[in-house]
């Protein structure tokens, strides 16, 4: 493969830390964003360069347009280039509506939405010049099913299927194509801090019968990414083991 670089928001845990490594196995040289998870963005680095590949750890919170800018210069000197931005970086903060605090509100909406677009805008214009790029949004199944309490949840992923939709026509003509996916309940942190009695639920309505691993995901991103998808743009790709039929 062409030297490629890219970078992974929210990659020090979880489907982000799957994604970098699973993509430095590939080849790509990768930047591991973190917003206050150092020492475990720096394993991920190490791991990352026994690939023999090129890696950093970069913080930002994603949430923050200045931060976000400053890493994507940061990325670009110490790494030469974006060819790949995985929007991952997203939290989970559920509440009925109401009991739902002003302050969850914007949190969500600042990472989960407003960060997605601040990277999206940073990558553009560096993907603009090479005339090429890919963009993979990490959205949820919860876009697509109703689940009470998680209704800001769900607005924040539904809003980065719209949004992958139209950016994947306004990016075409630049070469750049943007995707997302949307998993069920995969085997991370976020889910561990489900209450047993609700994951034991859930499970019982996944036709696979069990929780997805980061590796599967990890997959699908790397394919999303790679020449082997150079016709698909502007999807939302759902992998759940069947839980949303
Ligand atoms: P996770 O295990 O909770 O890890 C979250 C990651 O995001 C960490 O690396 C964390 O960094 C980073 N992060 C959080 N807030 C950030 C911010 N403001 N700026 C930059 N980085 C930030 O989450 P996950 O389960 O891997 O989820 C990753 C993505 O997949 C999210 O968008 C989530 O909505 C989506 N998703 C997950 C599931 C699932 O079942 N796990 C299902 C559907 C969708 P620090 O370590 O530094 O805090």
């Amino acid at each position: 493969m062409e030297k490629k670089v890219a970078l992974v928001t929210g990659a020090s845990r979880g489907i982000g830390r799957g994604v970098a490594i699973k993509l430095a196995s590939l080849g790509y040289d990768v930047a591991v964003n973190y917003n206050s998870n150092s020492a475990e963005a720096d394993k991920v680095v190490e791991i990352i360069k026994g690939y023999g590949v090129n890696a950093i750890a970069v913080q930002a919170n994603v949430g923050e347009r200045t931060e976000v800018n400053a890493m994507f210069r940061t990325v670009v000197k110490e790494l030469g280039a974006i060819d790949v931005l995985v929007n991952n970086a997203g939290i989970v903060n559920d509440a009925f509506l109401l009991m739902l605090s002003p302050d969850s509100l914007d949190k969500s909406l600042n990472i989960n939405v407003k960060g997605y677009f601040y990277c999206a805008q940073a990558a553009t214009l560096k993907m603009f010049k090479a005339k090429k790029g890919s963009i993979i949004n990490v959205s949820s199944v919860s876009s697509k099913m109703a689940l009470p309490g998680q209704s800001v949840y769900a607005a924040t992923k539904g809003a980065i299927n719209s949004m992958t939709a139209t950016l994947a026509t306004e990016l075409a003509p630049y070469g750049i194509r943007v995707n997302a996916i949307a998993p069920g309940f995969i085997a991370t942190d976020m889910v561990a801090a489900l209450p047993e009695e609700k994951k034991a639920e859930y499970l019982t309505q996944i036709p696979l019968a069990r929780l997805g691993s980061v590796e599967e995901v990890a997959n699908l991103v790397a394919f999303l990414a790679s020449d082997d998808a150079s016709y698909i743009t502007g999807q939302t790709i759902v992998i759940d083991g069947g839980l949303s039929l």
